[in-house]
């Protein structure tokens, strides 16, 4: 087993334990084995966090030239090209996704930076018209303050980009929770924050569970908006906590997208898209197209095409460069695909490929690409969000 690492959170400007010593072990989807251990963030530790985010904001952040923020946001993106290699390795063996794609992904990243520093000194007010030849209103956008940023374990890295660069180029400052299940990736983005030289206290990065640590930043006093991306049931906890505090929030959410082929499609590039949609990145996507309508009159020939092309799909380790699927993120994940495809047989669900857990590891979680036909979108596989590679197909006539 090679060794251990110990990962530190990134509060004020400081790398710090969790004021408890108590610590999550993070495990590697690839083997089941411990490879890092972090902090668990407590309500204590929230705290500190959110009142260096306040302080950053009312000292520093807020008072700064969009001018000035821009270039520290364009420092974020230079300090992303520089390491695309060492963050897409971490995030594949924080949450399994190919090297390939967490590669890919690291690269672009730094464009929002980029794109969020341009925009930063170009947020203008109005002049409202009114019927007061003497006086004149206006409007402004103001910073707000802080905000809290509830990352989910897949695409750690863009979620935070989309929340992070705009919050920034605004002048609020941010405390951003990682997930438990991949924390790694975002502490390692923390050093490049250090290395950008981001004034302390303006990004705080912690790790914890989403209760106590979740809850605690969520609910605190201090924290003026909540930008969380996850699953459907959280986002309730996450409203609810709201409440608390009057905070503003957006929720960005799962997904059962569906994909639709009439008789008369270009067949190769439905193919390509359904194949793409569903088992990149083992189907782990909000935007992942899990559900298929195909048209009765090409039913039968589509679909034995597509079974045929899932059945190639190689699953692998995630940092094999002809590897197509890798491991699932969590064990959690792959009992939860089974229990729902175990329901969906049991109400006449038929399985045409895949269906079991891989045997190209008795350690790690791989599932293979799977395709089951439904009678209709009740079935559980049809209609509950997997974050797996499961499709779901259904037969139809007519749009109505
Ligand atoms: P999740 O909802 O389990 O967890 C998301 C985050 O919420 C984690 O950091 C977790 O610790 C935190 N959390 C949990 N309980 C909390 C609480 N009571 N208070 C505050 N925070 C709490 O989601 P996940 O399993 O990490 O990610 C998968 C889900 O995210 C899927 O549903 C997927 O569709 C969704 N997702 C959506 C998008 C999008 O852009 N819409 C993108 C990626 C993922």
């Amino acid at each position: 087993m090679s060794k251990i690492q110990d990962f530190k959170m990134y509060i004020n400007g400081e790398w710090v334990a969790s004021s408890s010593g108590k610590k999550i072990e993070s495990l590697n989807p690839e083997n089941n084995e411990v490879w890092a251990t972090v902090p668990e963030a407590d309500e204590k530790d929230v705290d500190k966090a959110v009142q260096s985010a306040q302080s950053a904001f009312e000292n520093n952040w807020s008072k700064l030239h969009p001018r000035e923020r821009a270039k520290y946001l364009r420092l974020i993106g230079e300090q992303l090209r520089a390491n695309v290699e060492h963050l897409g390795k971490i995030e594949t063996i924080d949450t399994g996704k190919l090297y390939r794609e967490t590669k890919t992904q690291a690269n672009y990243i730094a464009e929002y930076y980029d794109y969020f520093a341009g925009l930063a000194d170009k947020v203008e007010g109005t002049v409202v018209p009114i019927d007061k030849p003497d006086m004149q209103v206006t409007t402004t956008r103001i910073p707000i303050g802080v905000v809290a940023a509830i990352i989910p374990w897949n695409s750690q890295m863009l979620l935070t980009a989309v929340k992070l660069a705009p919050a920034l180029a605004m002048g609020n400052t941010v405390v951003i929770k990682a997930s438990e299940l991949a924390p790694v990736t975002l502490l390692e983005f923390g050093k490049l924050i250090e290395k950008a030289g981001i004034p302390k206290g303006v990004i705080n990065i912690i790790t914890g569970l989403g209760e106590p640590c979740g809850k605690a930043l969520t609910t605190h006093n201090l924290v003026e908006r909540i930008a969380f991306t996850g699953g459907p049931e959280t986002a309730k906890h996450i409203v609810k906590n709201s409440a608390e505090n009057l905070s503003q929030v957006s929720l960005e959410l799962g997904g059962k997208s569906p994909v639709v082929v009439f008789d008369d499609a270009d067949q190769e590039n439905a193919l390509n898209g359904i194949t793409a949609g569903i088992f990149g990145a083992s189907g782990q996507s909000c935007i992942a197209g899990s559900r298929l309508y195909l048209h009765k009159k090409i039913y039968d020939e589509f679909l034995k095409k597509l079974i045929n092309k899932a059945e190639k799909i190689k699953l692998g380790s995630p940092m094999e460069e002809d590897a197509q699927m890798g491991p699932l993120n969590s064990f959690k994940q792959l009992e939860n695909i089974e229990k729902n495809i175990k329901a969906t047989i049991e109400q006449g669900g038929k399985i045409r490929c895949g269906g079991k857990r891989s045997s190209i590891s008795n350690k790690g979680y791989y599932f293979p690409a799977t395709i089951i036909e439904c009678e209709n979108h009740n079935l559980p596989v049809a209609e509950n969000e997997l974050f797996g590679p499961i499709l779901s197909v259904m037969k139809f006539e007519n749009e109505k």
